[in-house]
């Protein structure tokens, strides 16, 4: 389906979202209105990448140069980098055991900063109790900026992670849930967010062309005011997204299916930790974490090259030096303030992640826990 859609795309010549007909919807307008949808947000605009999608998140809520933006330090590298894109100034939150975000840590540091917005990133899937962050951030008034590249179907009480704060952001890059080689979603149920983010995203003043977008009126108070960075998604991409959007419940539950074989099976291994997952939680095993805090550095190394020559690849947090994804806060030494944050460093330290494909059988996902349990035994004795 997605690759019909695509020829018929390029066949069509009209690769990008506005040109069309008078009248006509184009691709990129239609998927936004099927995504927005799917999420129950009122509204969705297409980005060129999840970061873009996050820069333009924060600036459309409100985000100013020189403002602090509360985060959560266990993030995935676009994070503090869209924060820098906007000139604002991260200000890192620890995590706890469970890879949430620290209310505490969160009060407090909201408290100094006096920082008016929190990007937070549901990281690996990880959602905290969203009815305590949110109330804690009425309670400070704090506005919600969700980075959903993770939670991509995943809800807290039945309702979908992105629609607890003001805006959200999702990637449809290739490692995400549905995959365009790059690209991202915005969503809010904002009329002057949303109305920012096109003019931001690059519409000109094309955005009449938009079906997802609020009434005229909405454009003319910011369409002079608002800076085109030019982040536009664009048709052929779209039209490989559409279908992946129709499969996306179903490979939730088949992600969720390998996600507790392998959960199930390593846990009944001495010494390996997991967090714990609340029942109000539903998310989307697209990839797995685990501790195991009995091992040294040089345990570790071996452990993770033992189960590579056997097909396994873990990726490990606790690196010295970033390899691969950066997901140590301590190494975006860009950052103005880079605090020590005790427990994230002990997490991850001894924290490792595999991202769990679907081309995954059941049976390989026996086979990889065997794997896995056999090295870690080797290492230990
Ligand atoms: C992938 C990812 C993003 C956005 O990534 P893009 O590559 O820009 O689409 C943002 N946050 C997290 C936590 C991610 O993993």
């Amino acid at each position: 389906m997605g690759i019909e859609n695509a020829i018929s795309v390029m066949n069509s010549g009209k690769l990008h979202r506005y040109n069309t007909e008078e009248g006509e919807i184009s691709i990129t307008s239609q998927l936004e209105v099927l995504f927005s949808k799917w999420q129950g947000a009122k509204y969705c605009l297409a980005c060129t990448s999840g970061g873009v999608a996050i820069q333009l998140a924060l600036r459309s809520s409100g985000v100013k140069p020189g403002d602090k933006v509360l985060a959560n330090a266990f993030t995935l590298a676009p994070v503090p980098g869209a924060i820098e894109n906007v000139g604002a100034k991260a200000v890192l939150i620890d995590i706890n055991d469970n890879f949430h975000i620290d209310l505490n840590d969160l009060e407090l540091k909201a408290k100094s900063s006096g920082s008016k917005f929190l990007l937070l990133s549901h990281m690996r899937g990880h959602m905290t109790n969203m009815n305590k962050l949110v109330n804690l951030c009425n309670s400070l008034n704090i506005k919600i900026i969700e980075d959903c590249a993770h939670t991509m179907g995943a809800k807290w009480a039945g309702k979908r992670s992105g629609n607890f704060g003001v805006v959200s952001a999702f990637s449809t890059q290739t490692y995400k849930h549905i995959n365009s080689g790059e690209g991202g979603f915005l969503t809010t149920d904002n009329d002057e967010i949303i109305a920012k983010a096109i003019i931001h995203s690059g519409s000109y003043m094309l955005y009449g062309r938009h079906a997802s977008s609020p009434s005229e009126n909405i454009f003319d108070q910011v369409k002079l005011e608002t800076a085109n960075f030019s982040g536009r998604m664009d048709n052929l991409r779209s039209s490989v997204l559409i279908p992946q959007l129709e499969e996306l419940d179903k490979k939730v539950t088949q992600w969720n299916k390998l996600y507790n074989v392998l959960n199930d099976n390593l846990k009944k291994q001495n010494g390996i930790f997991f967090p714990n997952r609340d029942s109000d939680e539903y998310f989307v095993g697209s990839s797995i974490q685990f501790r195991i805090d009995s091992l040294n550095n040089e345990q570790i190394k071996s452990f993770i090259n033992n189960c590579k020559a056997r097909g396994v690849e873990l990726k490990w947090f606790g690196d010295e030096k970033p390899v691969a994804y950066t997901s140590r806060y301590d190494s975006w030494k860009y950052l103005d303030n880079i605090p020590r944050l005790a427990n994230t460093l002990r997490i991850l330290a001894k924290t490792f992640d595999m991202r769990i494909p679907l081309t995954f059988t059941v049976q390989d996902c026996n086979i990889i826990s065997k794997i896995i349990i056999e090295e870690l035994q080797k290492v230990q004795n």
